[in-house]
């Protein structure tokens, strides 16, 4: 996998949230070359700003994401968006919302979900 102009130098990793809470960080495999999972990215950028070399980090991280399964709970928020437009099931989003004193959640037009999921290249089966 190209690394474009990355000497290994760990700022990236210094800075990974994921990293710091001791979880496996694409980060890893820019520094030492080992095999972690990109699929816990945060998307938070830290390591972008860190970088001394301006490695393209994301585009890295996205490439690996592509050529691997991603973890099941992925595909289940994915289920619930394609049907609710919500990641998590409605009803334990209307449990969380009746803690906190809220209405139920408000249903989301069908015609705006295909449109978001239209925009992610993703067809509704
Ligand atoms: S991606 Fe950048 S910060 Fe991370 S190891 Fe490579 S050069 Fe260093
Ligand atoms: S964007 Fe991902 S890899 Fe980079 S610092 Fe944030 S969590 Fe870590």
């Amino acid at each position: 996998m190209d690394k474009g102009k990355c000497t290994g130098c760990g700022e990236c990793r210094q800075y990974c949230i994921v990293a710091r809470a001791g979880c496996a960080s694409i980060t890893a495999v820019l520094c030492d070359g080992s095999d972690a999972g990109a699929w816990n990215c945060t998307n938070c950028w830290k390591c972008v700003e860190a970088c001394p070399e301006d490695v393209d980090i994301f585009t890295f991280m996205m490439k690996k994401r592509r050529k691997l399964e991603p973890p099941a709970h992925y595909r289940q928020s994915y289920e619930n968006i394609r049907h609710t437009g919500y990641s998590m099931p409605i009803e334990d989003l209307n449990t969380i919302r009746e803690i906190w004193g809220l209405g139920e959640i408000r249903k989301v037009d069908p015609v705006k979900i295909r449109k978001l999921l239209s925009g992610t290249g993703r067809r509704r089966s």
